[in-house]
């Protein structure tokens, strides 16, 4: 019984461990000592040094090598640590011991587990937005930024689509706040559907929605907005008639060596009010100069300079 709850002790307390590695190690030489007393051998002075020598270093050996199998599991924790800290990358570690170094060993390797996905759940949250489950506007900018760069160093077009929903404010007022909701997740549905995967798209504003398109020129911008045109207006969303839900539209394709997002979308946003002030429901569009210009060809340009020259 007191055997088993020393057992139990020893296994559940680093300091019983310490110690006893520590006791152990220290008395090596006294116990060889005893022992070679015991078998009765002669007396020589320079074997008995010898041989405490030869223990000492035996339990220093012991002690060594006990404290390093002790102390590995934390080795193991703080490795996970910094890991974590340096790539972001969480690596587990599991230890049956129940003594402090288990538990420490443990506890830390579920708590970075664990303040990972709580992280990456408030990532989620602070980029997304609530009503449509689209990315908002701090996302938007983030990630639009990194495929602005892509696009500019691999040379790949890239456009930008931004839109409004028309008469908006008539919907909630005439109907309804939550109906206004229902609209605004039924524009985020219809997005979701019709983009392709490497697509982004964000709310940037009560009914103001932006799409960036890397790899695309400005008639398949074009063709992508007038999809979801069409697809908004044939809606019947709650008690709203088909037809009632229309949006405008400002494509641009950017130029990304030389525009910042803000840029193309300040264009995007000049085309989408030329669409409301031409009627709403349409998509107008434009492409940067430089590009317009540099899809000139050389012997084009040449015979522009020759007709300006003569007029
Ligand atoms: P226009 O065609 O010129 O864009 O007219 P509009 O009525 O759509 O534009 P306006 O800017 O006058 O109104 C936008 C409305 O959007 C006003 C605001 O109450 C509403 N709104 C903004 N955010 C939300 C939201 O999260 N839910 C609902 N239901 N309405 C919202
Ligand atoms: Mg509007
Ligand atoms: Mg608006």
């Amino acid at each position: 019984m007191r055997l088993s709850r020393f057992k139990v002790m020893l296994n559940s307390s680093l300091t019983a461990k310490i110690f006893s590695i520590c006791f152990l190690s220290v008395h090596v030489p006294l116990l060889a000592l005893v022992v070679y007393l015991f078998m009765g051998l002669q007396a020589d002075a320079t074997l008995v040094f010898l041989i405490v020598l030869g223990a000492t270093l035996v339990g220093t050996a012991f002690c060594l090598a006990s404290m390093w199998m002790l102390i590995s599991p934390l080795r193991e924790v703080a490795g996970i640590v910094e890991t974590y800290r340096s790539t972001g990358t969480v690596t587990t570690a599991y230890s049956k011991r129940r003594d402090e170094v288990g538990i420490v060993t443990n506890g830390v390797s579920q708590l970075v587990s664990e303040l990972n996905s709580t992280l990456l759940q408030l990532r989620r949250q602070s980029n997304t937005d609530v009503l449509t489950g689209l990315g908002n506007r701090r996302w938007l900018n983030e990630i639009a930024g990194l495929e602005l760069n892509r696009a500019a160093r691999e040379q790949r077009a890239i456009s930008v689509i931004v839109f409004d929903l028309d008469h908006f404010k008539g919907i909630n007022d005439k109907f309804g706040h939550d109906v206004g909701d229902q609209v605004l997740m039924a524009t985020g549905a219809t997005i979701q559907h019709c983009l392709r995967p490497y697509d982004i798209a964000a709310r940037i504003g009560g009914e103001e929605f932006c799409l960036v398109l890397p790899g695309t020129d400005i008639d398949a911008a074009r063709s992508i907005a007038d999809r979801l045109r069409t697809q908004l207006e044939s809606k019947a969303i709650g008690p709203l008639p088909r037809g009632r839900v229309t949006a405008s539209f400002g494509v641009y394709r950017g130029d990304p060596t030389r525009e910042t997002l803000k840029a193309m979308l300040t264009v995007a946003d000049r085309k989408l009010y030329d669409a409301k002030h031409a009627g709403r429901n349409a998509v107008h569009s434009e492409v940067a100069y430089s590009i317009r210009n540099a899809s000139v060809t050389p012997q084009k340009r040449g015979k522009r300079r020759f007709n300006l020259s003569h007029e």
